[in-house]
């Protein structure tokens, strides 16, 4: 089978990933990493194997440059070839990217055709390089070819005559070759180089060459052996070796050195208690130690004639337990760590699907004819639920166009206020929508949508639609779609009707929220001020009046009946203020029990002031109420908001101290207040005669 070339993708947008290994799956095989660590430590373990690197710049923790040097770093950029593959498109960032000895530079957006042709050049490019450094090597290799295959043809051998098919060789030299690895990371102390490691696989499957003389009732004999057959079978390990030692001319060989050890000592157990020397510790070679530890493991989880297969788990378990053995703690520890590892490849070839690549099904098309592999789709289809759950929650009439499949798809509010159903196939010609819609409306839209380029891609227009049997005028913003960048081809449209009497009329609700308190439905703080200020500024509050008011012993209505009914207490006075003001004048709560009231009176300011304070008293559910406030008049006490608003404080202040149940005009000489009126007394004059101060 013709192999395929390794491409990672590096990118921390997921779709984008998605969207690249769509394009490039079906001619290359495909790897992922989520960010620049990710990368580094999937190049770390497959360098050798990775003929392109897509890097995207932009990510978190650690950016593209950031890999370009750290693959430089390891020297690993030699071999692998990198793109970069971004949005941002100024010079800094692709002179950078060159200047870091990335091969290709492309920017996003991108369209399929670029992608293929550059990863096709840039690895074409990178492997004729690689091939000529090949050919320097394959004599050596070739040698090697012919050692490995001769040994796989001598144990096979064993293995036909043993009973067992030859995935039991081919186990052996993974697992063997798992474990060596793994050993030569976790310890220098047996001088595993990788010429080494490749040695002791290579032979590995040499163990049981011995069997060759164990007779055949023996070695294929159906449950337990006696004590005098498993003396028999023991003397495998023994001939092997004979049989290596034997071998002409060859005895100095590593290879056959090797091969010896293990043929003799794979039986051999760390504490001594194995076969035929009882050799404890280290003094068992390494190499027979390994294939040891990895013909039990294969042993226990293959069906053998006397046993059947174990799980992957169980025989792990069994191994850990000593159950097959004293094995030295290091390659237990190293088997437990290269457990998952083992399971994943043996597992591989047992399906006969080692290496091969990721292959997607329901391979579906795209609207710009690409096939979109199921991973996409199901991206897709979250971004179209995320589409979905924020136009619901929008009362606006969103649309989606598809010119592939002439479907119009409009959102779920959209459609219900329509009363049209979401999905409109040829929407043009769609009686329903018609009556809505008009047609020459359709049209209209739909070529400034045609129209739009690029770089101006948004249209906004706006047109009636009937809904209802009333035609309502409506805003449009919308934009067409397209594929592509070089020559951008149109699939579709998107955009939203808005209705504009319906807008106003929420802009208008938002706003009166934004001034209005919203308990007692007087203006709020923020409100009065800016409404008085804008008397004020023009000029006709000359004879204008600001009064603070806030009500006596409010707590006491809070603490003997609840704040619900404090809140009604509060409703109570702001309706008896709302009665007394007049037009024009303004009225809020500024906080609390706390109101204020800005008018203008014509020659005095008592009498007004004197007939609002009056108003606002009487008995609620049997609770007195009754104010005490405070005035400033503009312009003698001030003629900004601040001063009038900091005076009538003051003079309220005097009221309250004065015991309550009056109002108190602000004394400029005294600084302090005037004028003091309480209801009681009030009563007692003449309701109508102008009031006289008390002190
Ligand atoms: P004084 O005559 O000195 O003004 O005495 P008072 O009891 O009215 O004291 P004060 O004005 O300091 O008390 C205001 C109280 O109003 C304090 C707070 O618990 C209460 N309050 C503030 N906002 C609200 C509200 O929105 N609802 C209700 N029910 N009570 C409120
Ligand atoms: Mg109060």
């Amino acid at each position: 089978m013709e192999r395929k070339y390794q491409i990672l993708i590096v990118d921390d947008a997921e779709i984008n990933r998605s969207m690249l290994a769509d394009i490039l799956t079906d001619q290359y095989q495909i790897l992922e990493a989520g960010d620049g660590r990710e990368a580094l430590s999937i190049l770390e373990a497959k360098h050798a194997e990775i003929s392109l690197v897509l890097l995207d710049i932009i990510m978190p923790e650690m950016n593209g440059f950031e890999v370009l040097s750290a693959m430089d770093e390891n020297g690993w950029m030699d071999n692998v070839p990198v793109i970069m593959i971004s949005a941002e498109t100024s010079s800094t960032y692709i002179d950078r990217a060159y200047d870091m000895g990335a091969a290709d530079y492309i920017s996003r957006p991108f369209d399929e055709k670029t992608i293929r042709r550059r990863a096709r050049n840039t690895i074409m490019l990178y492997a004729k390089q690689k091939m000529l450094e090949e050919m320097v090597t394959e004599q050596i290799v070739e040698k090697e070819r012919n050692n490995s295959l001769m040994v796989e043809i001598l144990s096979n051998i064993v293995e036909f005559r043993n009973g067992e098919s030859g995935l039991h060789v081919l186990h052996i030299r993974k697992i063997t070759e798992l474990l060596l690895r793994h050993l030569a990371k976790m310890t220098d102390r047996y001088y595993l180089t990788d010429a080494k490691i490749a040695l002791i696989v290579n032979v590995s499957p040499l163990h049981d060459i011995g069997k060759i003389s164990i007779p055949e009732e023996i070695l294929n004999k159906p449950g337990k052996l006696t004590p005098e057959e498993f003396e028999v079978m023991k003397t495998h390990s023994v001939i092997g070796a004979r049989i290596l030692e034997n071998a002409p001319g060859r005895q100095k060989e590593e290879l056959v050195q090797v091969a010896h050890d293990i043929c003799r000592w794979h039986h051999e157990r760390y504490d001594g208690g194995g076969y035929p020397d009882g050799l404890k510790g280290d003094d068992i070679p390494i190499a027979a130690q390994v294939v040891a530890l990895a013909d039990v493991y294969d042993a226990l989880t293959n069906e053998r004639i006397y046993k059947p297969a174990y799980p992957h788990d169980k025989a792990m378990e069994m191994i850990q337990n000593g159950e097959c053995g004293a094995f030295s703690p290091l390659l237990l520890q190293c088997l437990a760590e290269v457990g998952p590892q083992i399971l994943k490849e043996i597992g591989k070839s047992e399906s006969g699907q080692s290496g091969a690549p990721q292959t997607y099904v329901m391979p579906t098309q795209l609207p710009g004819g690409g096939k979109a592999s199921s991973r996409t789709l199901a991206l897709l289809e979250q971004e179209r639920t995320k589409f979905q759950f924020f136009a619901s929650m929008s009362r606006e009439i969103l649309f989606e166009y598809s010119m592939d499949t002439e479907l119009l798809t409009i959102s779920d509010w959209g459609s219900h206020h329509l009363g049209l159903s979401e999905l409109i196939a040829h929407p043009r010609y769609h009686k329903g929508l018609q009556t809505i819609f008009s047609a020459n409306d359709f049209d209209d839209l739909y070529s400034r949508i045609k129209n739009a380029s690029p770089e101006d891609p948004i249209v906004s227009a706006a047109y009636a639609l009937n809904i209802d049997g009333q035609w309502r005028w409506h805003k449009v913003f919308a934009r067409p779609l397209w594929t592509g960048t070089e020559n951008p081809v149109m699939t579709g449209a998107i955009g939203k009707f808005t209705d504009i009497h319906e807008e106003r009329m929420q802009l208008e609700t938002f706003r009166q929220r934004a001034t209005q308190d919203s308990l007692t439905g007087l203006s709020n703080h923020l409100s009065a001020r800016e409404l008085t200020e804008g008397v004020l500024a023009e000029g006709s509050a000359e004879k204008g009046a600001l009064l603070l008011l806030d009500i006596d012993l409010f707590k006491a209505a809070n603490d003997r009946h609840g704040h619900m009914f404090g809140d009604c207490v509060l409703k109570e006075v702001a309706r008896l203020i709302a009665k007394s003001v007049r037009k024009g004048d303004i009225a809020a709560r500024i906080g609390g029990d706390e109101f204020l009231i800005f008018t203008n009176y014509r020659s005095e300011a008592e009498p007004i002031v004197r007939r609002i304070y009056k108003a606002i008293s009487g008995v609620y559910e049997g609770f007195e109420i009754s104010v005490s406030m405070g005035v400033a008049v503009c312009p003698q006490d001030g003629k900004s908001y601040e001063q009038l608003f900091h005076r009538a404080d003051q003079a309220l202040y005097t009221a309250k101290k004065r015991g309550r149940r009056q109002y108190c005009f602000y004394d400029s000489t005294a600084e302090s207040a005037i004028s003091v009126l309480s209801p009681v007394e009030s009563d007692m004059e003449n309701q109508d005669g102008p009031v006289s101060p008390s002190t």
